[in-house]
């Protein structure tokens, strides 16, 4: 589990966050939805650790899993997949940067390339492949590293609204085969709902979270199109 006691933030003389708690339960998605600017990429970071609050603390509570290559791992909108490297080297890189033998390394791809349907595309190069499945690369190559949590932010806002709704079924489906613990920022409500056991909602105003909703209905059966997006949509701008 990871955590946020407290934690306030300022850019210079701005404050843009302001005593935040959040924490992030094994094996649950808790979504970070909001407007632009109100401090969602912000507070990935911090939990990511590539920066540091002003004030607050962020700490990681128990073990990640025994095989974890990397505790944190990022999902970013723009895929930052290397254009020179096929599908596969891409993966590669990350798993011989952290020491995996490369023979072991060939079968974390392998089952995480069909765990994505990318098994066909192994050795294409990403310019042959589409937004959405460009996305998906990104995606194994995050769970490659088999992450205590995965961070992600606004991962198919680059996407079509049609791309966006496979990509969550299909984030939704891996999730279900085999449950991972996340953090995936949006700014799109009816992302969160499809993806979120919580959702945790920013104001643009620091003063932060203005509600944690939680959704119990299980993924498998949540659609972009269901009524708890009504219902949370109410009680969240009401
Ligand atoms: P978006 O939806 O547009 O990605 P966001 O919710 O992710 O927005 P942040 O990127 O976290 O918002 O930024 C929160 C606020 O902090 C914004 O007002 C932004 O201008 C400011 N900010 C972010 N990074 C910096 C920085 N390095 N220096 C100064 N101000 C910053
Ligand atoms: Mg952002």
């Amino acid at each position: 589990e990871l955590r946020l006691e407290g934690v306030s933030h300022r850019y210079g003389d701005v404050e843009v966050i302001r005593n935040i708690d959040l924490s992030i339960p094994k094996g649950r998605i808790v979504c970070i939805v909001g407007p632009s600017g109100c401090g969602k990429s912000t507070l990935l970071r911090f939990l990511g650790g590539l920066e540091r609050p002003t004030s607050g603390s962020v700490s990681q509570v128990g073990e990640p899993p025994s095989d974890s290559i990397n505790p944190l791992t990022y999902v970013f909108q723009d895929f930052a997949l290397l254009p020179w490297r096929t599908v596969e080297g891409n993966i590669s890189l990350i798993l011989s940067d952290h020491g995996v033998p490369k023979k072991e390394a060939e079968d974390i791809i392998t089952d995480v390339l069909a765990r994505t349907k990318l098994s066909d595309f192994r050795k294409a190069l990403p310019k042959q492949l589409s937004g959405g499945m460009k996305q998906r690369v990104a995606i194994a190559r995050a769970l490659a590293v088999n992450p205590a949590v995965l961070l992600m932010d606004e991962p198919l806002s680059a996407l079509d609204s049609q791309t966006r709704e496979l990509l969550m079924d299909d984030l939704v489906d891996l999730w279900t085969r085999a449950p991972f613990t996340a953090v995936y920022v949006t700014h799109n409500l009816a992302e969160a709902v499809r993806l979120g056991h919580q959702i945790v909602v920013l104001s643009r105003r620091p003063g932060a979270i203005n509600e944690i909703v939680e959704i119990d209905t299980p993924l498998a059966e949540r659609s972009s199109a269901d009524p708890d997006l009504e219902r949370t949509q109410q009680h969240l701008w009401a």
